[in-house]
C-alpha cells in the first residue's frame, strides 16, 4: 500500500485539442511548485496523481497543490494492489471512527465478481462493525468513503476531497505586466488574472529617498506571497523620483498623480512589449480614489495602446480585502510604509482631469528622455516565495 494524492482538473479546458497543451502546462507548473519536495507527477486521462513522497510531507504537498491553478480538488489517497478484504481493513483504519457516513464504489475492474453496491455495503458494514460510533445515512453523511477498482490491479481508497482554487494554468492565457504597489489591491489583481492563467510580470515604481529601502522589500515580498500562486515573479524596480521632480515643476499639484499615472502606463507599456507581455494589469478599482474615475482612467489609459486589463474595477474594499486575506498578502500589505503615489500627493487631486489640458502641460517635458532615463536604472528582482 503507497500514501498518493488523487489531482482533479477542470473539465472546462481539458475538451477539444488544446487538451494535451493545458495538461502538459498544468502538469509542469505542479511539478514546478513541488520542485523542492521529493516525489514523482504521473498523469493519466482525465486526472494526475503525487505520489512517492514521504508521508510526513503530505500536508505540504497538499497546501502547495491548493495553490495551483486549474487544479480543481484533490483527495489523499490509499492505492493498494486490489483486494477486497484488504480495502475494507484499511477504511476500517484510515477514516474517521465516529460521524455518519457513506461508501461509495466504482467498480471499473469487471473482472470482480461482485456489484460496486455489494462492495460498498460489505465495507459499510466492516466500518460498524469496527466503531459503535460510526453511522451510515446514503443521503445526509460526514463524510464519503470512497473506493475506486480500476482496470489496472489497483484499487484507491479516499475519504477526503480537497476543495483548489479552480481557474486556468498560469501561462497559458500569455504574459501581463502588473503595476505592482505595496497597496492592498495590486497583489489581489496579481491572483485573479494568474487564476485566468496569465503569467504575471511585475513593475514597481519607487522614489528614493522619498520612499525607503523597507518600503522596497515590502513590494519585494508581496511579490513572493502572491508567487505561491503565480509562479516565480520577474519584478522590475524603477526609480521614479526623477520624473516626479520634472513633473512638481511643470504641473499643477492638483494634476500631479494624473500626469505621474501617464508616466506609469508608458514605462509598463514599454517593459512590457520588452518582456513579452501582451497586457497590462493594475489593482485599479472604479470610484475608490480620485485618480479611479472614469475620467482618470481614460486619461491615463490614452498612452498606452496595450489592453489594460483591471480585474477589481468592480470590487468592493472589503470583497478585495477577503482575497487578500485569503492569499496572505493582508498583513503585509497594511504595513505602513510609504508608496511613491502618497509622497507627492496633492490635498486635492483633480477627479475629472482633462486629456487636452494634460497633453498640454506634459509639452514641455522631456518624456522619451525620462522614461528611457528611468528603464535604464531598473533593477531587477526574480521573487519566488521559495527562496
Ligand atoms: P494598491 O492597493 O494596489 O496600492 P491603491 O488603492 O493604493 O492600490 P492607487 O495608489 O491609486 O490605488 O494605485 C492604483 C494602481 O496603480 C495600483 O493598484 C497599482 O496597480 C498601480 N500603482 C500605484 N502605485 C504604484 C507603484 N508605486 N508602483 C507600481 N504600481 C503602482
Ligand atoms: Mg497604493
Amino acid at each position: 500500500m503507497e500514501h498518493i494524492i488523487l489531482i482533479r482538473i477542470g473539465e472546462i479546458f481539458l475538451k477539444g485539442h488544446n487538451r494535451n497543451f493545458f495538461t502538459s502546462l498544468l502538469k509542469n507548473n505542479i511539478c514546478e511548485a513541488l520542485k523542492d519536495i521529493k516525489c514523482k507527477v504521473v498523469s493519466t486521462q482525465n486526472r494526475m496523481f503525487c505520489e512517492g513522497y514521504n508521508q510526513d510531507e503530505e500536508e505540504e504537498i497538499i497546501s502547495r497543490l491548493t495553490t495551483v491553478f486549474g487544479i480543481y480538488n484533490i483527495s489523499p489517497a490509499v492505492k493498494l494492489a486490489t483486494n477486497l478484504e484488504k480495502i475494507a481493513e484499511l477504511c476500517c483504519r484510515l477514516f474517521p471512527k465516529e460521524g455518519v457516513f457513506r461508501v461509495t464504489v466504482n467498480r471499473a475492474d469487471k473482472k470482480i465478481p461482485l456489484s460496486s453496491m455489494d462492495i460498498a455495503r460489505n465495507i459499510g458494514a466492516e466500518m460498524l462493525k469496527d466503531s459503535s460510533y460510526r453511522t451510515v445515512n446514503l443521503y445526509k453523511y460526514d463524510f464519503e468513503v470512497n473506493v475506486d477498482i480500476r482496470e489496472n490491479g489497483y484499487s484507491y481508497i479516499f475519504y477526503r476531497k480537497i476543495a483548489c482554487e479552480g481557474g486556468l494554468p498560469v501561462g497559458c492565457g500569455g504574459n501581463g505586466m502588473l503595476l505592482l504597489s505595496g497597496g492592498i489591491d495590486s497583489p489581489v489583481a496579481a491572483f485573479l488574472m494568474a487564476k485566468r492563467g496569465v503569467k504575471i510580470k511585475a513593475v514597481h515604481f519607487h522614489s528614493f529617498p522619498y520612499t525607503s529601502e523597507m518600503a522596497k522589500e515590502k513590494v519585494i515580498k508581496l511579490a513572493k506571497i502572491v508567487s505561491c500562486y503565480c509562479g516565480p515573479i520577474e519584478l522590475s524596480v524603477v526609480p521614479f523620483t526623477e520624473i516626479q521632480y520634472a513633473i512638481k515643476e511643470n504641473c499643477p499639484i492638483e494634476y500631479m498623480i494624473t500626469i505621474m499615472r501617464r508616466f506609469m502606463m508608458r514605462i509598463a507599456e514599454k517593459l512590457a512589449y520588452e518582456k513579452n507581455c501582451g497586457a497590462i494589469v493594475t489593482g485599479e478599482s472604479l470610484g475608490q480614489v480620485a485618480s479611479q474615475t472614469m475620467e482618470s482612467i481614460m486619461v491615463t489609459n490614452s498612452v498606452v495602446s496595450l489592453p489594460v486589463f483591471r480585474p477589481l474595477i468592480g470590487f468592493d474594499k472589503s470583497e478585495i480585502i477577503e482575497i487578500s486575506r485569503k492569499i496572505d498578502a493582508f498583513e503585509t500589505s497594511i504595513l505602513p510604509y510609504e508608496d511613491c503615489c502618497t509622497v507627492f500627493l496633492p490635498k486635492n487631486p483633480v477627479i475629472k482631469p482633462k486629456l487636452n489640458y494634460a497633453l498640454e502641460l506634459e509639452v514641455p517635458l522631456d518624456i522619451e528622455k525620462l522614461v528611457d532615463d528611468a528603464i535604464a536604472g531598473t533593477e531587477t528582482v526574480i521573487c519566488d516565495f521559495r527562496e
